[in-house]
């Protein structure tokens, strides 16, 4: 980080800024120019307050050189991080295909898609028990009678269950479910990512709607910061000045992300378009520029689906998507 001070800035602060910023435990290097008298810091600075030091009398501009996230910084943790769950690798040249219902409507709605998407090639299943919709009269999910029926379908298939959570005090319902999302709406919910940051189970963190990329690592470092180190990114789209999408779906963040960190990286083509017939060549542009994996809506009616019909696969249609996403993979390996 550089501090750069005003001219003729009064010694007696700028000794009292160099002591403070020393007291932190950081080195501070004085160069003074011609007109122009410059602090170099040398240390951790991503704890240092910059809009604090941006706002003193004797400052010019301060900026920071490295990134303020250490944990997910690619620059101090070179090697891809591989997440396992229960047996399934996420990450490291390891994909996988996270498949199911936008939200669990019934028994037989979970157990069907559950046993469909399974024999499509997905390892992890997908379904929303507690809902973040944008109106409070919609659909807002069966909650944990849906958990129970996730943890039916786990136990059934054997696949392991990723499901949204909304609020830290239903962390106890989340006992035995083995990857927590954390939902676009919810990526800047400090204090419920400081919370997941403290259980050991691999969060699955979706990109906010109009987050930057740093932002978004920021979210991740949240998390990490607290001790756990399992986070999985997912890119759904943004919000844009386009309108015939839902969001746009930003897939230079993948080869984006995985130059900025070390953490897997999925992209789910159905939130990003909003509309069923996008989702497979979207989906096969994410496996070309090297995405860990996809997350995908599938429903066995979607014209009756209580949440994301539009966006829903029918199981037919996702065993599509897996079979293509293969040979564009075993293609791209080649192409390396
Ligand atoms: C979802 O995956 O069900 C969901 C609500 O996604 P997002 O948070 O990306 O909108
Ligand atoms: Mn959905």
């Amino acid at each position: 980080m550089v501090v750069i001070l005003k001219d003729q800035a009064e010694q007696k602060k700028v000794k009292n800024l160099t002591d403070w910023l020393e007291n932190q435990g950081l080195s501070v290097h004085k160069v003074k120019g011609q007109y122009q008298t410059i602090l170099g810091l040398i240390g951790d600075t991503s704890k240092v307050d910059i809009d604090l030091i941006q706002g003193l009398d004797i400052v010019e501009n301060v900026k920071r050189i490295s990134e303020p996230y250490k944990n997910a910084n690619r620059k101090f943790h070179p090697d891809d991080t591989v997440i396992d769950i229960n047996g399934y690798k996420i990450g490291g040249g390891n994909f996988q295909y996270f498949a199911g219902p936008c939200s669990v409507e019934s028994r037989e709605q979970i157990l069907s898609i559950a046993r469909d998407v399974k024999k499509a090639g997905a390892n992890i299943l997908r379904g929303g028990a507690f809902k973040p919709r944008t109106s409070p009269y919609a659909f807002q999910g069966m909650r944990a009678e849906g958990l129970e029926l996730l943890l039916e379908a786990k136990k059934e298939t054997g696949m392991p269950i990723v499901t949204e959570i909304m609020d830290a005090s239903h962390l106890p319902l989340f006992e035995n479910v083995d990857i927590i999302q954390v939902g676009a709406r919810n990526m800047q919910n400090f204090e419920l990512l400081k919370q997941l940051g403290r259980i050991d189970k691999p969060i699955f963190l979706k990109r906010g709607l109009s987050a930057t990329l740093q932002e978004f690592l920021m979210s991740a470092e949240y998390i990490m910061a607290e001790g756990n180190q399992k986070v999985i990114l997912c890119e759904r789209g943004i919000r844009t000045f386009e309108t015939a999408t839902r969001n746009t779906l930003d897939l230079s963040a993948v080869p984006m992300l995985k130059e900025m960190s070390h953490l897997p990286v999925v992209v789910d083509p159905s939130h990003a378009c909003g509309i069923a017939r996008m989702v497979k060549p979207m989906a096969f542009a994410a496996a070309a520029c090297g995405a860990d994996g996809l997350m995908i809506e599938v429903h066995n009616d979607p014209a009756h689906a209580l949440c994301d019909g539009p966006q829903a696969l029918t199981p037919e249609r996702f065993s599509e998507v897996t079979a293509g996403v293969e040979k564009i993979l075993a293609a791209v390996r080649e192409a390396k």
